[in-house]
């Protein structure tokens, strides 16, 4: 860092410190990230719980914002019927009740840290460690999914907000359906967290102006790091997606869970791999993430006893390297 008041700019765009994994220290996973330089973090919600504590979290916690929304395959606490009626096996068209939960998310919408609704999206993958003991992986499931992410993406144009899309194994659905649903208020604001290594993904990333989360996993998977080769850096952002997806060297070490913190591991992958400095992908990837988010310039204190704490932040100046 050589200006001096360029506070350090890293952002987690996507961690969940609303899980159960960090309940019992949020306080010392917020300071490590702090200490790491990790001075933003953006926390999405998978359910209405999730999302409530991902708010209470951005109350605590200057540094920390809020998404809320409901995971697609939380798409049972929603439409319950959908889960009785699987179980019943039964194939009758899912009727989506509007006044259910996705009533509560506007409820937390209003909030003045909540700048996205997410995760929303859709997922096709057969989870085996879940609640939803008989769930199947069938046109009524996936079409509730696709049901509730229109109702999701309508809430964040109704209140202005940002959208964090969790996409996984469903391109083929997600597409059209984002096609079809697309607002230009979306341009810019929009992300494929995560994002699956498709260069379909990134063709439609690229034509609708959306951002590419990058997470841990490129430090060990072979894919994804070619994927992020080609992706280019004014479309990056970074997220460490916690608990999960523990970055190398620390995977191997098996120090989970993965935090905020690492979030300088994933940075550091990103600089090795397009071979440029460490300082040019963290300064691209916070403006990135500012313009995702809408968050306003910081003009950060001069008073270095703020450093110690979650300060928010400023775009960098162009001459720093
Ligand atoms: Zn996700
Ligand atoms: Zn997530």
């Amino acid at each position: 860092m050589t200006s001096g008041d360029v506070i350090s700019l890293m952002f987690d765009t996507h961690c969940h410190l609303n899980f159960k994994r960090f309940k019992d220290n949020i306080k010392d996973v917020v300071d490590r990230a702090i200490k790491a330089g990790v001075t933003g973090i953006i926390v999405p919600g998978t359910d209405i719980h999730t999302s409530k504590v991902s708010v209470e979290l951005s109350n605590q916690y200057e540094g920390v914002y809020s998404a809320v929304g409901i995971h697609p395959h939380h798409v049972f606490s929603v439409i319950p019927n959908l889960f009785r009626d699987l179980n019943k096996k039964m194939l009758k068209p899912v009727q989506h009740d509007k006044n259910l939960d996705v009533k509560e998310l506007e409820k937390l919408l209003i909030h003045p840290k909540v700048v996205a609704v997410g995760e929303v999206g859709l997922d096709k993958f057969q989870y085996t460690n879940t609640k939803y003991q008989t769930y199947q992986i069938n046109t009524e499931f996936i079409e509730a999914q696709k049901q509730l992410l229109v109702e999701q993406i309508k809430l964040a144009l109704k209140y202005d907000k940002s959208l964090i899309i969790h996409n996984r194994e469903a391109k083929s659905d997600l597409l059209p359906l984002l096609e079809k649903n697309w607002d230009k208020k979306l341009k810019g604001k929009t992300v494929f967290h995560c994002c699956e290594p498709d260069l379909e993904l990134l063709e439609f990333a690229q034509k609708y102006d959306i951002f590419i989360g990058v997470d841990g996993d490129i430090t060990y998977g072979i894919e994804k790091a070619e994927f992020i080769k080609k992706v280019p850096l004014e479309m990056l952002v970074v997220e460490t997606d916690s608990p999960y997806l523990l970055p190398e060297p620390l995977r191997k070490k098996k120090e989970y869970p993965n935090e905020p913190k690492n979030i300088p591991l994933v940075i550091e992958a990103i600089s090795t791999l397009r071979k440029c400095s460490f300082e040019k992908v963290e300064r691209i990837v916070s403006v990135n993430a500012l313009q995702l988010f809408q968050l306003p310039e910081y003009k950060g204190s001069h008073d270095s006893k703020h450093n110690t704490s979650l300060i928010g932040f400023h775009i960098p100046s162009k001459n720093t390297t």
